[in-house]
């Protein structure tokens, strides 16, 4: 299973308890779209039993490097692939992507470092990292492009280590055709780069400060993450408001609980777990569910 960035969680977990600047709102719909995209391309790695690191943080010199989202170790290569959930139209400007504006008259929109370049530094930190660890194998590095409406104009020669929706699936099969099953020494590196993987995405400045008094006491849906305003008292389930789903009101006390513990990095006691909710929840009940266990071993 991919993690999910300790940096999401938190944003998750604050998400309608606080209220977020534009820049974290824009910080936080590109860490979901990110992760989601990651989840996409796991799908399509899986199917050929690789040894794959499902992103790795890492830090050099004790400080922080890079993170990258997936490597793929085989026999004779390291992959190393960013991958990309943009689902605009886009012109390649060498260094960098400019999105289309929408509108023909004025088409220059938006422009940002091109995620080559992004490749190419984290690059350049990975193998300072082999050499650290003492890691000799060749490596070949891919953008690649997860959305099949992003479309990107006036490449530059052959953009082959650009790909895109349309060419994962036939990409993935000539690597599983061309390169060698994993062996002894794929695991031993697999070994040597978990062990250096340190998620510490919850400092970047854009993380959101916050303490319990600057946070909303509300509980939210365990399908959408949707603020749940009311809940009835002698039921089950309920139907989200926000998602329409129907939830069991036990995991809405479950969500409310691990939010507790991702932004507050300990389990809450029964007193504080029933102020986290906003008092919406009857005493016995979260007792019941989360301490009365607890109680007897
Ligand atoms: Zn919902």
């Amino acid at each position: 299973m991919r993690q999910k960035p300790n940096a999401l969680k938190i944003f998750e977990a604050l998400d309608g308890r606080i209220t977020f600047t534009e820049d974290q709102q824009e910080k936080y719909e590109n860490f979901k779209k990110g992760y989601q995209s990651e989840i996409w391309a796991d799908k399509r790695f899986e199917k050929y039993g690789w040894l794959i690191i499902k992103s790795l943080t890492f830090h050099l010199d004790g400080e922080y490097a890079c993170q990258i989202d997936t490597i793929i170790i085989t026999g004779d290569y390291i992959f190393l692939y960013e991958i990309k959930w943009y689902s605009k139209k886009a012109t390649d400007r060498g260094k960098t992507i400019q999105y289309y504006s929408g509108d023909e008259d004025n088409p220059n929109g938006p422009e940002f470092k091109h995620p080559r370049e992004q490749l190419k530094e984290a690059t350049e930190k990975f193998k300072r990292l082999m050499w650290q660890l003492g890691i000799k194998k060749t490596l070949r590095t891919y953008v690649m492009f997860t959305h099949p409406d992003f479309v990107l104009y006036n490449m530059e020669e052959w953009s082959l280590d650009l790909v895109f929706h349309s060419e994962v699936e036939s990409h993935i099969e000539e690597l599983a055709s061309t390169t060698l099953r994993p062996d002894d020494e794929s695991y031993h590196i697999y070994n040597l780069l978990m062990a250096e993987n340190l998620d510490t995405s919850e400092t970047m400045p854009s993380v959101p400060k916050y303490n319990y008094a600057s946070t909303r006491k509300v509980v939210k849906c365990p399908e959408c993450n949707g603020v749940i305003e009311e809940v009835p008292k002698n039921r089950r389930k309920l139907k989200c408001p926000c998602c329409g789903k129907l939830v069991l009101i036990n995991d809405i006390a479950k969500k409310a609980l691990e939010d507790y513990e991702v932004l507050f990095k300990e389990t809450p006691t029964p007193t504080q777990l029933y102020n986290w909710c906003g008092g919406i929840f009857n005493r016995m009940r979260l007792y019941k569910l989360f301490y009365s266990n607890k109680q007897k071993e």
